[in-house]
């Protein structure tokens, strides 16, 4: 293993080995560990406590036996009642709220313990120690001014593991995200896919000094081929992939320098691939929704909780050498749509083909099926030809080309006018369903 640090090690250490674990290890702790969250939920969370459809028989027998419980929904967590958290009232001082980020007012409420936020800190400690060396400066795309906030949490990680890390102004504009990037000249950064790649784009289009960031940890957000090649070209910057949400302790999985898929925090995290329909367990290496069961968590532990996002489970050793099971994702930015005449197009692939054009610096797309269907892209660009770049771009693509060409989809690209784009967010890309 080359990194500059070894999650296995770490696990290993979790686990309480003083060598490197091995699948039994990892397996006969998982199962302990599911053991003990289960009965400990069951008497603790009222949620968990008055579920009918739970099975009579509490413990697992191996970690397959898990499908025998049922699954735990964003719709549970919103509701919250009964509650899923597990600590009686009198310890709540303790407790931890990190609402989710997200547009409805209804929000999803998570709780957590100071060990549950440790268990969190060292995740990113460890995990962020595979790509950044001790002693480097590390820029913070994130928002980090909140305590217990995703940035907060990483920046104490980095500081542990000896790095130095500066929070980037990300409430402000992009050029003085950009002004403060190129005083700072971090070796490694860490952002959203949209942040990063609007960044980097400015940069090669102003004129002003390049810069070289080896590493650059992104999450939050699919990541698309012409997004890792972009940072590659303007900072020659390796991409590392993460996956998580605030349900998973913000970490989840994270690629490694093989980039075959993402390699899952094991020691505090059980994850299956559930037909999304059936709910049926799917065998590895077959996609599916992912669904996660916390092994350590008290403050309000998941069990069988559905993380509407698909991918699939890889079990053969990476080429890294950790034995750590990976993820490997699926898309994530919506169902392809049908455009009429039995065909479909995805939302992934127009992503990846407009922002593979080198003018563009951010934008939102809108893909409409149906008896309007079209395609909608604003971009934000220095130079205004660019439209016709990314018109050349989609219309001559050998996917996407064909399909635009010929069915009867109007295809309307201009300039993102109104208020700029907020520096910190998903990509913007709209799927509408339209009636036939
Ligand atoms: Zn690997």
């Amino acid at each position: 293993m080359n990194g500059f640090g070894t999650l296995d090690a770490w696990v290993g250490r979790t686990i309480g080995l003083d060598r490197l674990p091995t699948r039994d290890d990892i397996e006969a702790y998982q199962l302990r560990c599911l053991n003990e969250t289960i009965a400990y939920a069951r008497s603790q969370s009222p949620f968990y406590r008055q579920r009918s459809d739970w099975p009579e028989r509490g413990d697992l027998q191996d970690l397959g036996d898990i499908a025998r419980f049922p699954l735990t929904t964003p719709a549970d967590l919103v509701r919250n009642d009964p509650s899923l958290i597990a600590l009686p009232m009198r310890d709540a001082v303790r407790l931890v709220t990190i609402p989710t980020s997200g547009t409805s007012g209804r929000q999803k409420r998570l709780f957590f313990t100071e060990a549950d936020i440790e268990a969190i800190v060292a995740y990113f400690e460890h995990g962020m120690a595979t790509i950044v060396r001790p002693g480097s400066c590390v820029a913070v795309a994130f928002p980090a001014q909140r305590p217990d906030s995703v940035g907060d949490l990483l920046m104490r990680g980095l500081a542990r593991l000896g790095a130095l890390p500066v929070a980037l102004p990300v409430d402000g504009t992009l050029e003085t995200l950009v002004g403060a990037l190129r005083e700072l000249q971090p070796v490694a950064i860490a952002g959203m896919p949209v942040t990063l790649g609007a960044v980097a784009r400015l940069m090669a289009a102003d004129g002003g000094p390049s810069l070289r960031i080896e590493t650059a940890l992104v999450s939050a957000d699919s990541v698309s081929p012409s997004f890792k090649a972009a940072l590659a070209v303007v900072w020659g910057t390796e991409v590392f992939e993460h996956w998580g949400m605030t349900e998973t302790g913000y970490g989840g999985a994270l690629a490694c320098e093989a980039h075959d898929g993402l390699h899952i925090r094991e020691g505090d995290l059980y994850l299956e691939v559930i037909e999304a329909n059936t709910g049926r367990v799917l065998p590895a290496g077959h996609e599916g929704e992912v669904v996660v069961s916390t092994l350590r968590r008290r403050g309000l532990p998941l069990i069988r909780y559905r993380t509407g996002d698909s991918g699939c489970i890889v079990e053969t050793r990476c080429h890294c050498g950790s034995i750590l099971r990976r993820l490997r994702l699926g898309g994530r930015i919506g169902e392809p749509i049908a455009v009429g005449e039995g065909r479909s197009l995805s939302a992934e692939i127009v992503d990846d083909i407009v922002f593979a054009v080198p003018g563009v610096i951010d934008f939102s797309i809108q893909l409409r099926s149906g008896r309007n269907a079209g395609l909608t892209v604003d971009i934000l660009t220095a130079d205004p030809r660019t439209i016709e770049d990314v018109r050349y771009a989609l219309l001559h693509h050998p996917i996407a080309g064909p399909l635009l060409q010929s069915v009867k989809m109007s295809v309307a690209i201009g300039l993102a006018s109104g208020p700029s784009f907020p520096l910190c967010r998903k990509r913007r890309v709209t799927v509408v369903q339209g009636e036939g």
